[in-house]
């Protein structure tokens, strides 16, 4: 560790161990096939050590790191960057406070990028509190300007995005925090394909659930994470079933919890539009219609205020 400015940086040596650490892990967890993925980390305010192209990141070794400024100039190393390092320049340059950033197609996250679903139901506590939800960046084409375009406004107020039809990309305070940030997109696209699709189930949280949630998320100091819409009606408390009775979940009325003390409510975006930032409100029952309509007028009055602000 090194010290510059007042913040802790990996040295060299520390940096580029954790890198192959990070890239074993990666690929023995089948995140990502053959030479697939790249991870980057900072040793100083404008220098990382990131992952070649063209070489499996779980077989890697030292020499093949390359050494970076933040605009993109190799340094040092004898192998070239992969071109996908351009998003994680970007996410450093967008939010200095990043020290790490993974990127990886592991299976069941890259196929919610594929159907265009946001990972954002509020149905896993743990998700809610140290994941929060993951929006998907506009499509983009791999390698090019457009990717990195993609992801910007997502970078200071999430803690990750899906790729259309593409993966998924971490970023983080220290490289294990980027990394698990992958895992829990992992393990939280699984949970929700478990419940969605084959036992087809999902009791939302409430809206008073969420705000507990994030009430807790901001003690610990997570500023990051999106805000998911949350049930208007609580279901968990009684919406209890046997097993040999499984029928699906009835329709709720999902809005977004009222909680306006963490930034980046997690817009829908679809691929093509990344900047839609219209509330969610899904499968509404026609006697919630007028209390949803007020919902929605309150948040748009309350994201116009903060713009005008
Ligand atoms: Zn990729």
């Amino acid at each position: 560790m090194m010290t510059v400015q007042g913040v802790r940086y990996m040295s060299d040596f520390e940096a580029k161990k954790s890198i192959l650490d990070i890239g074993r892990r990666m690929y023995e967890r089948g995140f990502v096939a053959s030479n697939d993925g790249n991870i980057s980390c900072k040793v100083g305010p404008n220098t990382i050590w990131t992952t070649p192209t063209g070489v499996s990141k779980g077989f890697m070794k030292q020499e093949m790191l390359v050494k970076m400024d933040l605009s993109g100039k190799v340094l040092m190393g004898k192998y070239r960057p992969s071109s996908e390092v351009k998003m994680h320049l970007r996410v450093y340059q967008e939010n200095p406070e990043v020290q790490a950033v993974t990127h990886a197609h592991p299976l069941v996250a890259t196929s919610f990028a594929i159907a265009g679903i946001n990972l954002d139901a509020a149905i896993l506590t743990e998700a809610v509190l140290g994941l929060g939800s993951i929006p998907i960046a506009r499509y983009a084409t791999p390698g090019t300007d457009e990717v990195p375009e993609s992801i910007a406004p997502f970078v200071n107020t999430h803690n990750g995005v899906l790729l259309a039809n593409h993966g998924a990309l971490t970023w983080g305070k220290d490289i294990y925090q980027a990394f698990y940030r992958l895992e829990s997109i992992e393990y939280y696209a699984t949970i929700l394909m478990y419940t969605g699709n084959i036992i087809g189930r999902q009791n939302v949280l409430s809206c008073d659930q969420v705000d507990k949630l994030l009430d807790i998320r901001q003690k610990l100091g997570i500023t990051a994470g999106g805000i998911p819409p949350c049930s208007v009606q609580e279901t968990n408390m009684k919406d209890i079933v046997s097993s040999s009775d499984i029928r699906p979940s009835k329709p709720v009325t999902l809005v977004h919890s009222n909680n306006q003390t963490l930034k980046g409510v997690t817009p829908i975006v679809r691929p093509g539009d990344s900047h839609n930032t219209e509330t969610r409100v899904e499968k509404v029952e026609p006697e919630h219609l007028s209390k949803v309509k007020e919902e929605i007028i309150a948040e748009v009055v309350r994201r116009v205020t903060e713009q005008l602000n």
